[in-house]
C-alpha cells in the first residue's frame, strides 16, 4: 500500500492530537453539553414554569380552567405528551393527554429525562405533585447520534482540521529550512565540490545549495530553500519559457538524468557565464522519484579559451593560406619567366633531365622542339621594345595553348623556347612543331592588336631521344638547336628534323616522314 505523504500523516496527527484534547477537555471540565443534562434542564424549566401556573389556579380551585390550561399545553407545546396533578395520596385529581399509560411511577417521585414530577405544597404541607410526561425523542437514530454536540464537535475538527492544518503545514514546510537537518558533513561534501549543486524535491523546488552554486552569481545566494528553481530570474531568463523544459522538470518527468544543457547567465551588463547543466532524479530504495540534484558547471574559461584557440587557429590559417600563396609565387618568381610565365631555363631542365632518363630507361619516345622568332629584330627596331615584349607574351600563349600539360614548355632565351614532348616519336614531334608554326604563322600576329596585320613566324627545330644511350637534356636541346639553325638556313618559318648520324635510324626517321606525308 501507498504510504501517505509526511504532509499527510502531520495532519492526521495534528487533527487526531486535537480531537484528543477536545475529549479531556470535556471529561474532566465537561466543556460540551451533554444532550440529556440538557433537555433534562430544559424540561425542568418548562414543568417549574406549568407548576407555578397550576398551582396558582389550584389555590383559587379553578378547576375549570386548570383542566382548559393542561389541554391547552398538552395541545400546543411539542414534546409534552401528558399533565397529571397527582394528590399526595396517590390519586389523580386532573389530567390530559393518556396520562395513566404515559406516566411510569417512580420511587419517591424521582423525575426522570421522559417525565418530571413537581412537588406541590398547599398551606405549609404537601399537597401532591405536578407530573408532566415527554414524549420520547424521534427520529433516525443515527442522525440523533450524529447531531451529538459532542460527536458534530469532533467531526468538524477532522474535517476542518484536516484542511487548515494541511494547508498550514504546506505552507510552513516551505518556510521551513531543510538545509538545517542536513548534516554538516553532507553540507561540508557539497561544498568541497567545484561545480554548483543544487539538490531539489520532487516540485523542482530547492531543498540545498552547496557554495560553488552560491558563487554562480550575485543573487545566487538568495536562492533559499523552498523557492522553485525554475522562478529564480537570473536563470529562468537564460531558460525556455515552457517550465516543463527545464532540465530538473525534465530529469523529474522523464525519471532520467538529462545532460549537457547548456546556459548562459548574464553576471553584469557585458559579462555572462556559461553554464552546463546536468540533472539526474534521486530515487528511494523502491525506485520512487523523490527529488533531483542539479549541478552547474562554470565552464566560461574553457569557452574563452576555446573562443581564443579558434581566433588564433582562424589566423594561423590565414596566415598558412598567406604563406602558401607566398610561397607559391617564389615558386612562380624561382621557376618561372615572368613575362610570359613559361619555365626558366633552371626549373626546365630539373624537370627535363628525369623524363630523359625514364624514357631513356623503358624505351619510351621523347622529343624536343627548339622554336625561334623570326627575324625579331626588325619587330623591335620596327614597332619598339614593347611592340616586341608584346610578339614574345603572344608567343608564348600560342605555344603554351598548343602544349598537353605533361609537355614543358621553356622560355630558352629572348625569342627561343624549347617545347620537350614525351611520348612523341619525331614523327609526331615534326608534325606537332608544324602545326605550331602554322597556329603562329596565322595566329601570333593577329594577337598583338596594337600593329594591326603584324607578321610572325617561327622555325622550329625538332629532335627525338635516339635511345643511343649517351644523351641528357642539354644534349637533346643542342641537337634541336642545330635542327633549328637548319630551319633558319632553309629559309626560315618551316619545320626541321634533326637528323641523327645513325644510318638505320635516319632510315627509320625516313620512313616514319614518308608515311607522315602519304598518309
Ligand atoms: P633570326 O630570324 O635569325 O632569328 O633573326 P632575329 O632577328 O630574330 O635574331 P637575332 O638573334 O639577331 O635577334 C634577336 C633579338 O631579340 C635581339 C634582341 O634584342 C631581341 N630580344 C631578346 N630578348 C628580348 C626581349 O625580351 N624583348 C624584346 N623586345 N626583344 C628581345
Ligand atoms: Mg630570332
Ligand atoms: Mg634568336
Amino acid at each position: 500500500m501507498k504510504r501517505a505523504s509526511p504532509l499527510a500523516q502531520m495532519t492526521m496527527a495534528l487533527v487526531s492530537l486535537t480531537g484528543v484534547l477536545v475529549l479531556m477537555a470535556d471529561l474532566f471540565f465537561g466543556v460540551l453539553p451533554s444532550p440529556g443534562e440538557q433537555s433534562m434542564q430544559l424540561r425542568k424549566g418548562v414543568s417549574e414554569a406549568l407548576a407555578v401556573q397550576v398551582a396558582a389556579l389550584m389555590q383559587k380551585d379553578d378547576r375549570v380552567t386548570l383542566k382548559l390550561t393542561m389541554d391547552n399545553v398538552v395541545a400546543r407545546t411539542e414534546g409534552v405528551r401528558s399533565l397529571g396533578l397527582r394528590a399526595a395520596d396517590g390519586t389523580v385529581v386532573l389530567q390530559t393527554g393518556d396520562h395513566a399509560r404515559a406516566w411510569k411511577p417512580t420511587q419517591a417521585d424521582r423525575s426522570q429525562p421522559d417525565q418530571i414530577s413537581v412537588p406541590l405544597n398547599a398551606a405549609g404541607a404537601r399537597w401532591g405533585s405536578f407530573e408532566i410526561a415527554f414524549r420520547a425523542e424521534e427520529g433516525n437514530p443515527v442522525w440523533l447520534w450524529l447531531t451529538q454536540p459532542l460527536v458534530l464537535t469532533l467531526l468538524f475538527i477532522s474535517a476542518a482540521g484536516s484542511l487548515i492544518f494541511s494547508l498550514y503545514m504546506r505552507r510552513a514546510l516551505q518556510h521551513l529550512d531543510p538545509a538545517s537537518v542536513i548534516p554538516d558533513r553532507v553540507q561540508g561534501a557539497f561544498n568541497a565540490l567545484a561545480e554548483g549543486v543544487v539538490v531539489l524535491d520532487t516540485k523542482g523546488r530547492v531543498m540545498m545549495v552547496n557554495k560553488a552554486f552560491q558563487n554562480l552569481h550575485v543573487d545566487a545566494a538568495q536562492v533559499r530553500p523552498g523557492v522553485a528553481l525554475s522562478s529564480v530570474a537570473w536563470l529562468a531568463s537564460s531558460l525556455q519559457r515552457d517550465l516543463q523544459d527545464h532540465p530538473w522538470a525534465r530529469a523529474l518527468s522523464e525519471r532520467k538524468a538529462n545532460t549537457g544543457h547548456t546556459l548562459q547567465v548574464a553576471v553584469g551588463t557585458d559579462h555572462a557565464r556559461q553554464l552546463v547543466v546536468n540533472c539526474a532524479p534521486i530515487a528511494d530504495a523502491s525506485g520512487e522519484v523523490r527529488g533531483c540534484i542539479a549541478t552547474f558547471d562554470d565552464i566560461t574559461e574553457l569557452h574563452r579559451s576555446n573562443a581564443q584557440l579558434r581566433a588564433a587557429m582562424g589566423e594561423l590559417s590565414v596566415s598558412k593560406a598567406e604563406i602558401e600563396r607566398k610561397n607559391e609565387d617564389l615558386l612562380r618568381l624561382a621557376t618561372r619567366d615572368p613575362m610570359t610565365g613559361c619555365l626558366n631555363r633552371r626549373a626546365f631542365f630539373e624537370a627535363f633531365e628525369p623524363l630523359v632518363s625514364e624514357a631513356a630507361t623503358h624505351g619510351l619516345p621523347l622529343s624536343c622542339l627548339m622554336l625561334d622568332i623570326d627575324h625579331f629584330k626588325s619587330v623591335n627596331d620596327t614597332h619598339g621594345h614593347t611592340v616586341g615584349d608584346r610578339v614574345i607574351q603572344e608567343f608564348a600563349k600560342k605555344l603554351q595553348q598548343a602544349a598537353r600539360a605533361t609537355d614543358l614548355v621553356c622560355r630558352y632565351g629572348g625569342e627561343e623556347f624549347v617545347i620537350v614532348v614525351p611520348g612523341l616519336t619525331a614523327a609526331e614531334a615534326l608534325a606537332f612543331g608544324e602545326r605550331i608554326r602554322e597556329r603562329i604563322q596565322r595566329e601570333c600576329g593577329q594577337g598583338v592588336r596594337e600593329v594591326p596585320g603584324l607578321k610572325v613566324t617561327v622555325s622550329v627545330g625538332v629532335h627525338s631521344l635516339s635511345h643511343a644511350g649517351t644523351e641528357t637534356g642539354h644534349s637533346m636541346v643542342d641537337l634541336a638547336d642545330q635542327a633549328l639553325y637548319e630551319a633558319k638556313r632553309g629559309g626560315r618559318n618551316q619545320v626541321r628534323l634533326h637528323m641523327p648520324i645513325d644510318v638505320d635510324l635516319a632510315l627509320a626517321e625516313l620512313d616514319a616522314l614518308d608515311a607522315l606525308v602519304i598518309g
